[in-house]
């Protein structure tokens, strides 16, 4: 048994402690469970994904591993003890569980071993980060995995997409809904080895961002890279304020399927006309946006379709399509 394999071994105990005490103890049952139900999950949902309970203790894990015979070094390594340092940064010796009063969702590998944990406060007011996540360690890098992928695999491939949202909760409202096919990026901008990973099972990603101003201008630049990656990619937008799991909560799972089939954009289009109202009348602006849009273009890999985006970019800016495919020449030619 090598040191993976106990990494491997306590993330497994430390989910199934976890899971027990959301579903077993009095503290869980009221606290955690009570806000997973709140939030309209159901017990097949949290079952499926394994869900979980910490206690609002400094050691009830530490604790829990030590009677079951575990060897602390393991829990430091994973993450799910935290070394208490001085100030300059040397161990006190001292030791606390990283999670303490929140509700857990263990991260699975494709093979369904659990890597590590994602944590939401159930406290409303504090300064507390809402999630905390598990720290890189030898068996969880976080570019390397999405949420939700192991239970998602299978329909992934059966329905030929894959639905990409931000958060644990969209994941999981959308599973239970009947939309099988969703993985999460977890909040941090795509990664090429979440890319990769995706590709294994399909290649059309849709896209769903949350419906705020900010989350899609960032998240812009993320998708460029699912198309430099050779993925068919599609958005769709919720209203303002709406993410995929306060919008299926809302109107449905019917009126929600129905919502992404009508409303999803193949993404240059969604990108082209973006940009387009915003820069509206301003030449100088609108040749900025024109560029921007070509250097998406460029990042598709299939030729035709190149063709086709150019062509509905200069009718959408009114741009005649020599003059653009000269620019488009032009840029790809040109480094950087
Ligand atoms: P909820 O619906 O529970 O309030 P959310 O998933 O809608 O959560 P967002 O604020 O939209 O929360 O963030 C999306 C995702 O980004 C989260 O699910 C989480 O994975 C990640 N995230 C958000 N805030 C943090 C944070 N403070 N630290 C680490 N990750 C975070
Ligand atoms: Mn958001
Ligand atoms: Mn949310
Ligand atoms: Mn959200």
């Amino acid at each position: 048994q090598n040191e993976r394999d106990s990494q491997f071994i306590v993330s497994d105990f430390a989910k199934n402690h976890f899971h027990r005490l959301l579903l077993n103890s009095e503290e869980g049952m009221s606290i955690g469970y009570g806000y997973l139900k709140e939030r309209g999950l159901n017990l097949n949902t949290i079952q499926t994904f394994e869900l979980g309970y910490s206690l609002d203790s400094w050691d009830d894990l530490m604790k829990a591993a030590e009677t079951a015979g575990f060897d602390k070094k393991y829990l430091e390594k994973t993450g799910l003890t935290v070394i208490k340092t001085d100030d300059q940064g040397k161990d006190t010796g001292r030791r606390y569980d990283r999670f303490r009063g929140r509700v857990m969702f263990p991260i699975h590998n494709i093979s369904g071993r659990v890597v590590g944990f994602g944590a939401r406060t159930l406290k409303r007011d504090d300064k507390m980060a809402k999630y905390l996540n598990s720290p890189e360690s030898e068996i969880y890098h976080k570019s390397d995995v999405l949420y939700g992928l192991f239970q998602a695999r299978q329909a992934i491939r059966t329905q030929e997409v894959c639905y990409l949202v931000e958060g644990y909760l969209d994941v999981l409202s959308l599973f239970q809904g009947g939309i099988k096919n969703v993985v999460a990026s977890s909040g941090t901008s795509l990664t090429e080895g979440q890319i990769r990973l995706i590709k294994r099972y399909s290649d059309n990603v849709t896209v769903l961002y949350d419906g705020d101003a900010a989350g899609i201008k960032a998240s812009l630049r993320g998708t460029d890279l699912l198309l430099e990656g050779g993925l068919n990619v599609r958005v769709v937008l919720f209203p303002d304020g709406d993410d995929p799991d306060s919008y299926i909560r809302k109107v449905g799972d019917q009126r929600f399927t129905e919502y992404i089939e009508t409303k999803s954009q193949d993404f240059i289009t969604f990108k082209t006309t973006l940009v387009a109202r915003e820069a509206s009348n301003d030449p100088v602006k609108k040749a900025e946006a024109i560029r921007d849009v070509l250097h998406s273009i460029a990042k598709v890999p299939d030729a035709i379709k190149r063709q086709v985006f150019l062509q509905q970019t200069s009718a959408t800016f009114g741009i005649d399509e020599q003059v653009l495919i000269t620019e488009y020449n032009k840029l790809v030619k040109s480094p950087g």
